[in-house]
């Protein structure tokens, strides 16, 4: 009887959302976030949050995902790399849920890639980005995070916490010749890996 009753209610409890992704030019993205309080963190609200935030990042396969994409100018982002198709070479990034970050840069050695974003869809961009970074950051849990990320995991954090910021990755590029549009790029702009077809 228990049993069933605790079923039946968590059967009431609200399903997980895919939320509507803004797209640049809706204010959110422009806007600097305001720090999230603390005591809200574990409030169902905002537990329910991250979990729509985690399955929008999915359904429309990103790699991150940060609260002002999702009209929210509040510093939240969450972020996982697992097997995905168009980054399958990056090493996987564990699901993380990032509330406040700080960063700090470790290494200021920049390394170019080309980046797309849920909210800017069908372009990609070749984006200088830092090596290194120390992250300092609240988790979903309430509990202090304190990590370093190297490379694509260093990237896809300086890709989220600009998006808190107000900014986007258009803002960080030298030379706009190197966006494209998805076909394109894939075809006129993106380097030719030699070797691929023997391995
Ligand atoms: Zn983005």
């Amino acid at each position: 009887m228990r049993l069933a009753k605790e079923l039946a209610s968590q059967d009431t409890s609200p399903r997980i959302m895919i939320l509507k992704v803004a797209r640049l030019g809706f204010p959110s993205l422009r806007t600097v976030a305001q720090p999230v309080a603390v005591d809200r963190i574990k409030s169902p609200e905002f537990q329910r949050l991250i979990d729509d935030m985690v399955e929008t990042m999915y359904e429309y396969h990103g790699v991150g995902l940060a609260a002002p994409q999702v009209h929210l100018p509040i510093q939240l982002a969450v972020l996982e790399v697992r097997n995905h198709p168009r980054y399958p070479d990056m090493p996987p990034v564990p699901l993380t849920v990032l509330i406040n970050p700080e960063v700090s840069i470790l290494d200021r050695t920049t390394v170019d890639e080309f980046e797309g974003c849920l909210s800017i869809p069908e372009l990609r961009g070749l984006v200088p980005r830092f090596k290194e970074l120390r992250v300092k950051a609240v988790g979903r849990n309430g509990e202090p995070l304190d990590f370093t990320a190297h490379d694509f995991h260093a990237r896809v954090i300086q890709h989220e916490t600009d998006h808190l910021k107000g900014e986007v990755y258009l803002d960080r590029m030298p030379n706009l010749r190197q966006l494209g549009f998805l076909d394109e790029w894939q075809r006129f702009l993106l380097p030719k890996k030699t070797g691929d077809e023997t391995n």
